[in-house]
């Protein structure tokens, strides 16, 4: 536990697996960081870490350290519905009765409709075959577990499934809401890209953001594109038009939801921005004029450049998965500067230089 502005409190959950891996571009995330904020009419929580059991005692340690108890949260606010950051919530939300709050795009993750498992996982493998994945790359057959399905991973919704209590969202925001704590004006902000609902939290009068997955100091987020992941056809650009959107705010203080919170805010969107553009500079070097598949430019790209490149028969599933996604948000923005031209055969789509 860590007062990292004088009335918020930052608590470093730990994750007892990593939900994104050793993702594509060798960042490690072994710690969610979960914000707990000072009020006149109880606290308000940013965040609420994976659901184990581990990840819960150490909840519980640092709420206690910072001497309040379950009771004095009042709200619980969530920055996107990816299970690092929204998995707890639930068992809080049962245990303090406080509202729990996230952006109305989330809940297509959180409350799927009528859609059974099976289909879920028959889109999925049919979303695999179109973007090229080798039949012995799509997983053939699983348990298909029963009853209603409670939550979607949008990396990954073939093959997770949740079913511990997930929480039940009171409150959704649209963005532009005011968060009043009494000692802190927060202003909801709505910065699609990592997920389609993600927010951060500002706090004008003290320059403090609470940025969740949007901006960290060490990692690039992911963006990937998958039917499941992303409500938008470009979440690359949606993802690069909120980091703009965002670079004229007066900040001094940024608390990300992993790692270390930093000061260099422009200075970060400005290294973010110029990230995607050199990656899509190396897509387009791999594209030639012959049309390939998303697996097949994935598969030649370099993945992990901060350990020297690995190569793409060493990735293992899960990073397959999310380099296959991150090539088509690349794919997808590159189409729509016209860069990139997209034509179907036999029920695949293939990509080339325009
Ligand atoms: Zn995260």
């Amino acid at each position: 536990m860590m007062e990292v502005i004088p009335g918020i409190y930052q608590v470093r959950l730990p994750l007892p697996f990593t939900p994104i891996g050793e993702a594509p571009m060798g960042q490690v995330v072994s710690q969610t960081n979960i914000y707990l904020i000072r009020g006149n009419a109880g606290w308000l929580q940013v965040d609420a870490g994976w659901n184990a059991p581990e990840t819960f005692a150490a909840y519980k340690g640092g709420i206690k350290e910072i001497g309040i108890t379950l009771e004095d949260i009042s709200e619980i606010i969530i920055t996107h519905a990816h299970l690092d950051h929204f998995g707890l919530a639930g068992k809080i939300k049962g245990l303090s009765g406080t509202q729990l709050a996230l952006h109305e795009k989330e809940k297509y993750f959180i409350e799927p409709g009528d859609k059974t498992f099976e289909q879920i996982a028959r889109e999925m493998k049919e979303w695999l075959y179109k973007n090229g994945t080798p039949e012995d790359n799509i997983p053939s057959s699983q348990k298909i577990p029963k009853g209603p399905i409670k939550f979607i991973s949008p990396i990954l919704p073939d093959l997770v499934f949740f079913s511990g209590d997930i929480g039940d969202p009171d409150i959704f925001f649209s963005g532009g809401e005011k968060i009043n704590t009494g000692h802190f004006d927060f202003e909801v902000l709505w910065t699609p890209g990592h997920s389609p609902g993600h927010i951060c939290l500002y706090e004008r009068q003290k320059k403090v953001l609470i940025s969740g997955d949007h901006i960290l100091a060490e990692i690039t987020p992911e963006i990937g594109f998958s039917p499941f992941s992303s409500s938008s056809s470009d979440p690359l650009g949606d993802y690069i038009d909120s980091l703009k959107d965002l670079r004229g705010l007066d900040v001094e203080r940024v608390l990300p939801a992993h790692g270390d919170c930093f000061s260099h805010f422009q200075g970060r969107i400005d290294e973010l921005i110029q990230h995607h553009e050199n990656r899509k500079e190396t897509i387009l070097q791999f594209l030639g004029n012959k049309p390939a598949t998303a697996y097949e430019i994935a598969s030649k790209l370099p993945w992990m450049p901060q350990k020297g490149g690995i190569s793409w028969i060493k990735l293992d599933h899960l990073n397959r998965r999310m380099a296959l996604m991150e090539t088509l948000a690349h794919l997808k923005i590159l189409e729509k500067e016209k860069k990139v031209d997209t034509s179907y055969r036999d029920g695949r789509e293939f990509y080339s230089a325009a």
